[in-house]
């Protein structure tokens, strides 16, 4: 079964949507086999993003992912990786398609709610940054 990490963003926590948003994956078939509550160090938050380092909002991004705790967690389907993204919508909510999470909840193309990986590689790599494997449920 695919796996890909997600990230209830601070705006997420700070907007007291876990709840919400987390019915949502469930609701779309998604299995949850980790979770928790994480409050980032910069360090851990430009390991994670690394690939943007360099970009004009780099800076900016950091500091939004280590404003407040996040939600990281594991979630497994078949496909888990596709439709999650088409779950979250584009990374920009104004060109989210309507009904997906970004589209009703994101502020800005920044405080976009929620982070899902964009490959089963990166999938991969994302769940080993958050989790060690025996953190990691095999059913639930
Ligand atoms: P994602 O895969 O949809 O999350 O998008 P990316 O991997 O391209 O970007 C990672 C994260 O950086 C996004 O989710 C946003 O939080 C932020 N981001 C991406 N593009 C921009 C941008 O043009 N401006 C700002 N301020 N933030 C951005």
């Amino acid at each position: 079964m695919e796996r890909t990490l997600v990230i209830l963003k601070p705006d997420c926590v700070r907007k007291e949507l876990i709840g919400e948003v987390t019915r949502r994956i469930q609701d779309a078939g998604f299995r949850i086999r980790a979770l928790k509550m994480v409050s980032l160090s910069e360090k851990e938050a430009e390991g994670f993003y690394a690939v943007h380092e360099g970009k004009p909002f780099f800076e900016s991004l950091i500091a939004f992912m280590t404003g407040g705790p996040c939600v990281p967690m594991v979630l497994e389907k078949e496909n888990a990786v596709d439709d999650f993204r088409a779950l979250i919508g584009a990374t920009d909510p104004d060109e989210a398609d309507e009904g997906t999470i970004r589209a009703e909840f994101a502020d800005s193309i920044e405080q976009n709610i929620v982070h899902g990986s964009d490959s089963p590689e990166n999938g991969r790599r994302e769940v080993a940054y958050f989790f060690p494997e025996h953190e990691i449920a095999a059913h639930s």
